[in-house]
């Protein structure tokens, strides 16, 4: 039978010319060497199942599977057809027609819409962690019986030695000197919990530049929900934030330093403009949402940085990239701002890393692959810091710097700007 939902986006599958342009960009292509790894394949099948030529069975939705939603093949496709929409339309239409998983509806319908709840899901994730419970489980084959999808996570994911940046202990968000500008911060997941002294590094580089911040009392962004097709979650979740965010649309800006949020939220409008009751909020919280690097150079924070030493090179998360929110000069200048580090640029510095959220938990020889070829171009730059804006960039990037033994570091833009700022107060 047809997917009626793909018929909306028939003009755009239609365009599709069978060129092959798109092998160019795609990295899983490049890894698997498969035809419906490719924007072209996935068209193919996405016009069988438009058409009704193709039903959508497990199998089929697993050749579809494969995809990193990073529009590497739109950046290379003259029509610039939008892979990622059609992708996720189809996840969408198969889990409205055989469900989903129930580990994927608790975690998008009652976990990660709920602030309280991912801080209770995470402190449980890290209590594991912290105790080696999840290396246990790994080496007695347990994590494996489980799900081998938990035993790729426990090696990906690093280990977490920090206590998580939770909401209740904000007394020690630092305050400016003068206040030049009133900020709100959009606590990521990602990084609050696998990655809290990144916040805490961004808190004091706004402060630095003069941000009265208030932590906002925000959930999820959504994005994992809306990459796995779960699109009723995913607006619910957006519903919820526009709602509670209402008092900060007042604010100069909405800063994220999670480039997936940022973008993801940036996109609120979009998703919501058939909600009469949301619509116009959340193109009014969208317009103020800026990704950290975007913030900080629109401000100009390239004063007072004390000097580095040591060569740095960026990596673009792909919802940063020109091929989302175009959020690629702001960085590369606040690094090439630092007085002392060299900066070199990063041959395909906007080619997925293989990260893609959770892609390589579900996809792990793909994702691996990607993140090889990522590795090999960072070690032709010969830099020592692997700077970048997205906590599951910066979880996968170091597993591949672990995988190969690297001699890098990898770092948010943010923690590199707060060095330099403590190197210029520690200066004789
Ligand atoms: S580049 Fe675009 S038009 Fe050409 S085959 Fe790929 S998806 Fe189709
Ligand atoms: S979105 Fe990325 S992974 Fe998917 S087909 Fe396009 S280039 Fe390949």
């Amino acid at each position: 039978m047809a997917i009626a939902e793909l018929l909306p986006l028939h003009d755009l599958i239609a365009k599709c010319n069978r060129c092959g342009f798109c092998q160019a960009g795609c990295p899983v292509y490049r890894v698997t060497g498969e035809e419906h790894s490719l924007s072209r394949g996935r068209m193919a099948i996405a016009r069988g199942l438009m058409l009704g030529a193709l039903d959508l069975t497990p199998d089929v939705m697993g050749a579809l599977d494969d995809c990193l939603l990073c529009r590497g093949c739109t950046a290379h496709c003259f029509p610039a057809l939008k892979t990622d929409d059609v992708v996720t339309t189809i996840r969408h239409a198969y889990i409205t027609r055989h469900g989903q998983p129930v580990w994927q509806r608790i975690l998008f319908r009652t976990i990660l819409s709920d602030s309280k709840k991912i801080e209770l899901a995470g402190r449980m994730a890290l209590w594991a962690k912290r105790h080696g419970l999840a290396s246990m489980a790994e080496k007695t084959g347990l994590l494996s019986l489980l799900d081998k999808r938990l035993a790729v996570a426990n090696r990906v994911v690093p280990p977490m030695t920090r206590t998580p940046f939770l909401r209740g202990a904000h007394a020690q968000v630092p305050a400016p000197a003068q206040v030049k500008h009133r900020v709100g911060y959009f606590v990521s997941c990602g990084l609050s919990f696998q990655f809290p002294e990144v916040v805490e590094a961004t808190l004091r580089v706004l402060a630095r530049n003069g941000c009265a911040v208030t932590v906002l009392e925000n959930t999820c962004c959504g994005r994992p929900a809306y990459s796995y097709g779960d699109l009723d979650a995913a607006r619910d979740i957006a519903r919820k934030n526009v709602d509670r965010l209402a008092p900060a649309v007042g604010m100069d800006a909405i800063v994220s330093e999670c480039g997936s949020c940022s973008a993801h939220l940036k996109e609120y409008g979009q998703l919501l403009q058939g909600d009469s009751a949301h619509a116009k909020k959340a193109v009014a919280l969208s317009k103020k949402v800026q990704s950290f690097s975007e913030f900080l150079a629109g401000i100009g924070a390239s004063e007072g940085l004390g000097t580095l030493t040591g060569t740095v090179t960026y990596h673009d998360p792909c919802h940063m990239s020109n091929r989302f929110s175009k959020v690629t000069a702001q960085p590369r200048k606040l690094l090439k701002s630092v007085p002392g580090m060299t900066y070199k640029e990063l041959p395909e510095a906007d080619w997925c890393c293989g990260a893609a959220g959770s892609y390589t938990f579900l996809h792990h020889q793909e994702a691996t692959g990607v993140l090889d070829r990522k590795m090999g171009n960072v070690e032709t730059t010969g830099a020592d810091i692997l700077a970048t804006e997205c906590p599951a960039c910066m979880m996968h990037l170091s597993y591949g710097v672990r995988r190969k033994g690297l001699p890098v570091q990898v770092r948010h833009v943010s923690e590199i700007l707060d060095q330099a700022y403590a190197a210029s107060d520690n200066a004789p």
